[in-house]
């Protein structure tokens, strides 16, 4: 509450203006979304390609048949923070399975979502006074289009999302009868020069004159409730009120010849009309937030139907089974030639792929195929599969491709080497990991290593135990296989015709036995002469030393750091409860947060202790 007021104190004293746009204050709960690291959002291409960072050829170009700003904006939102609780995922998946099966009235309500205009933008120009009078005839057009949705959310109520969304929906009947009343057909965009308020208008707001109060405004008493409250009330009638304004008082007696003075009060009778919707900000705004909602769902279920995407069902068993799982945007630009695969991932005898395949056979696409249905599931979509059972994972991390960086200074295999520091200190067994790569941007032998030991790490229960999917050139990681239980090969087949390869862009189990760069350069157009010199060196430098001595590494187990209490105990740690104090000998640190004084420290000082602590508990275990 503190920093939210101080915030808002902040917003107040910069922007000069009237908050009264602002009418609730969300907490970001970070137990309540999905951490996705920037290098993964961009890796996965969630909002915008990577290299031309268009919207083309992203999941949000896939995903997004909104109508509305306020619906676009929220499926963006949505992208960019995935749920992690199961019941959360499953109340929207149950919102879009209504909407699919409904497709009739799914229409209709996206033919009422069309003419709806971006009310939040609206609204905040209103309380900021700066909505000018097509602004206001915007809103109430909008307006119009929320009460057909009301009705039509009725037959859904037994649904909890629809049916809140139903209730949000307020009915604004009488604030756009009177805006029917007030404004006229076309009105200007400028607010000084007349034109905006309809004659007929008078009925209900007349200015009059008489000889005992001068001039006064006079308004109905079924309007009464919409006079602003600078109106002083000067005379009760039967069926009416009299009031007068500061404003009115002052043009009083310019008024009576000038009618460039009438201009003045339609103004006035417009910045009456303006804050008649500003008394219902709130409601608007609740409205606004359920027209998003329904948009965001009506779109994915639009895109569901249009797909063929399944619900998928979620597991609490911490196990990925996708069948027939096809890569949401890639299968858009392929038009029907694209080929499904299927999945497997748990925590136990399934929780590494090693994948290996000639370039270009469709790893990558492969790999962010799985995070893509992983990810879609968690922001209540439907998925790319004919079936699939996923467990809801805690974050997703990529290392995708060598990323250009060098904006910042850094090398390539420097940057590939801080994400990969970064996936294996913050991963959790209920992450899901995909590597595509790792170690190429070095020498062979360096690299290789570096990712042996890094599937060592994450495939040990003892030091992470994620679910992995790990492309690769290195033949070599496909011994792994053997030695640890839970990592398996697997390949993308292809079937060699001549000096040629055809892809067949299939997901096989077993390691590919060779890597086909060669050809796959020929097909790119390298001289022939070059190929024909690579292929020579290549068959020279195969040695048969280096396997034996690959086939004799033994595999880490962790026994010796477990002891020492380096390693990190994730074991029966679920989701969102990891623990600071993982090992016994951290007793130390758990005595000096014992003795600290909270009440007397800044804010900055507990965050900077806070750090203080956790670096020597990350030390610890990193021996
Ligand atoms: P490299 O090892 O060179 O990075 P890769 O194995 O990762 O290559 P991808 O980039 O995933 O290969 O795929 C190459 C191309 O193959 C894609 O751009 C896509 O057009 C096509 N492709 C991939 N997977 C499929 C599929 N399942 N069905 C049809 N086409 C596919």
């Amino acid at each position: 509450t503190v920093a939210s007021g101080a915030l808002l104190r902040y917003l107040y004293d910069t922007q000069k203006n009237s908050l009264s746009n602002i009418t609730r204050i969300e907490a970001y709960l970070a137990g309540k979304y999905m951490l996705l690291d920037s290098a993964t959002r961009r890796n996965l291409e969630l909002t915008e390609t990577l290299r031309e960072k268009k919207v083309h050829g992203s999941l949000l170009w896939v995903l997004d048949k909104t109508k509305t700003a306020m619906g676009a904006r929220l499926l963006h939102q949505f992208l960019e923070q995935p749920l992690i609780r199961r019941e959360d995922i499953e109340a929207r998946q149950s919102a879009v399975a209504q909407l699919l099966s409904h497709s009739v009235d799914r229409d209709e309500l996206r033919e009422y979502l069309q003419p709806v205009y971006d009310l939040e933008r609206l609204l905040t120009k209103i309380s900021y006074g700066s909505a000018n009078p097509r602004d206001v005839l915007a809103l109430r057009e909008s307006l119009k289009m929320l009460r057909p949705m009301k009705d039509l959310l009725k037959d859904f109520t037994e649904d909890p999302q629809l049916h809140e969304i139903h209730e949000d929906l307020d009915d604004f009947t009488d604030l756009v009868s009177l805006l029917d009343e007030a404004l006229t057909d076309e009105p200007p965009l400028a607010m000084k020069e007349g034109g905006i308020i309809r004659s007929g208008y008078i009925k209900n707001l007349k200015v009059k004159y008489n000889n005992v109060f001068g001039y006064f405004f006079e308004v109905t008493n079924s309007f009464k409730n919409l006079v602003p409250p600078d109106f002083e009330r000067k005379q009760t009638l039967v069926g009416s009120e009299r009031y007068t304004t500061p404003r009115l008082k002052e043009l009083e007696d310019t008024i009576l010849n000038a009618e460039d003075k009438l201009n003045d009060l339609e103004y006035e009778a417009f910045c009456g009309l303006r804050d008649a919707i500003g008394a219902r900000i709130a409601e608007i705004q609740r409205a606004a937030r359920a027209v998003a909602l329904l948009d965001v769902y009506c779109s994915l279920a639009l895109v569901a139907e249009r797909n063929r995407y399944v619900r998928p069902s979620l597991n609490d068993k911490g196990v990925i089974r996708i069948t027939g799982g096809r890569h949401p945007v890639v299968e858009q630009m392929m038009q029907g030639d694209f080929i499904s695969n299927d999945t497997v991932l748990d925590n136990k005898k399934n929780s590494i792929a090693v994948i290996t395949g000639p370039n270009m056979a469709g790893k990558s696409t492969y790999m962010r195929q799985v995070a893509l249905i992983v990810l879609l599931s968690q922001i209540g979509s439907f998925v790319p599969a004919e079936s699939a059972d996923l467990c809801v994972v805690d974050r997703i991390f990529t290392r995708v491709g060598a990323s250009d960086d060098l904006g910042s200074g850094q090398s390539t295999f420097m940057v590939e080497m801080n994400e990969v520091a970064n996936i294996l200190r913050n991963a959790t067994p209920q992450s899901l990991l995909i590597l595509d790569e790792i170690g190429r941007g070095t020498s062979t032998f360096d690299g290789l290593s570096i990712a042996w030991a890094v599937i060592e790490y994450i495939s040990n229960k003892r030091f992470l135990g994620a679910k992995t999917l790990f492309a690769t050139h290195y033949h070599e990681l496909t011994e792994l296989e053997g030695k640890m239980d839970n990592v398996n090969n697997y390949c993308i087949a292809v079937r060699e015709k001549g000096d040629d390869i055809i892809f067949l862009r299939k997901i096989v189990k077993g390691g590919a036995d060779r890597s086909y760069g060669i050809q796959v350069a020929r097909l790119a157009g390298i001289p022939d002469m070059v190929v024909d010199r690579a292929k020579e060196i290549v068959a020279q430098l195969t040695d048969n030393d280096i396997i034996e001595k690959i086939q004799s590494i033994e595999v880490h187990t962790g026994e010796g750091q477990a002891r020492k209490g380096k390693v990190k105990h994730y074991d029966d740690v679920d989701l969102g409860q990891m623990s600071l104090f993982e090992t016994a000998q951290d007793e130390d640190v758990l005595k000096e947060l014992q003795e600290i004084d909270i009440s007397n420290m800044t804010p900055v000082d507990a965050l900077n202790t806070l750090y203080r602590l956790q670096s020597r508990l990350k030390n610890r275990w990193q021996g």
